[in-house]
């Protein structure tokens, strides 16, 4: 008698509330870890450990996007404010290709130190915190389950670059930071293009239309 009161479920309105605070959560956490490793670059030296804050840092604008009201999602407004994002994101992308490579050709003056390269761990640990937080919103929103796929993808490349610290402490293989950088850029010049094409070919609905699936 007693347990037929506990399951209350509000289906219908599971995709309104998405509470603030899970993006802003994601977001604090993130916010650190791109701090860290920031300033653990500048001792460092690692451009691999830069473009990795750098590419949280665009994490942060991508949250900032999620955090606009879900409900007001057709309006064009929130549309435009994503289709900006997006861009930003690429050019930062384009951005850290362009350095790696300027790094790669030219010749390197200070070589990276690679225990500082294991900072990353951070902003894997950001990632994990992330996909987390997403895993239920990612339910029901689109935009959440791209942003989900984005952060597990990423633990991937923290992976390749831990290897490649390995690699730089025992061969001294310092072209490694710069092409782990080149990784980076491209993977996140990949992604945002990726999503401004589909942005392109399906229209405005494509942020929301996941709720028919
Ligand atoms: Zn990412």
């Amino acid at each position: 008698m007693l347990t037929a009161s506990i399951p209350i479920v509000h289906r219908h309105a599971s995709h309104a509330h998405i509470h603030p605070r899970t993006v802003l959560t994601a977001f604090a956490v993130t916010l650190l870890a791109a701090g860290a490793e920031l300033a653990g670059s500048w001792s460092g030296r690692s451009l691999f450990l830069v473009a990795d804050a750098v590419h949280l840092i665009a994490h942060l604008g991508i949250f900032g996007v999620l955090l606009i009201p879900t409900v007001r999602w057709h309006e064009r407004g929130e549309d435009m404010a994503t289709i900006v994002v997006l861009t930003v994101v690429f050019m930062i992308a384009i951005g850290i290709m362009a350095a790696s490579i300027r790094h790669m050709v030219g010749t390197s003056d200070v070589p990276p130190d690679p225990g500082f390269m294991l900072l990353s761990l951070l902003g894997l640990g950001a990632n994990m915190t992330t996909a987390y937080l997403f895993k239920k919103p990612a339910e029901t929103r689109w935009s959440f389950r791209a942003a989900l796929a984005h952060e597990l993808s990423d633990g991937a490349i923290t992976l390749a670059g831990l290897a490649g610290a390995l690699a730089i402490k025992l061969f001294a293989w310092y072209w490694v930071d710069p092409s782990l950088s080149l990784v980076i850029g491209f993977w996140l010049g990949a992604w945002s293009a990726r999503l401004l094409g589909r942005r392109i070919r399906v229209g405005r609905g494509v942020w929301t239309v996941d709720e028919n699936h």
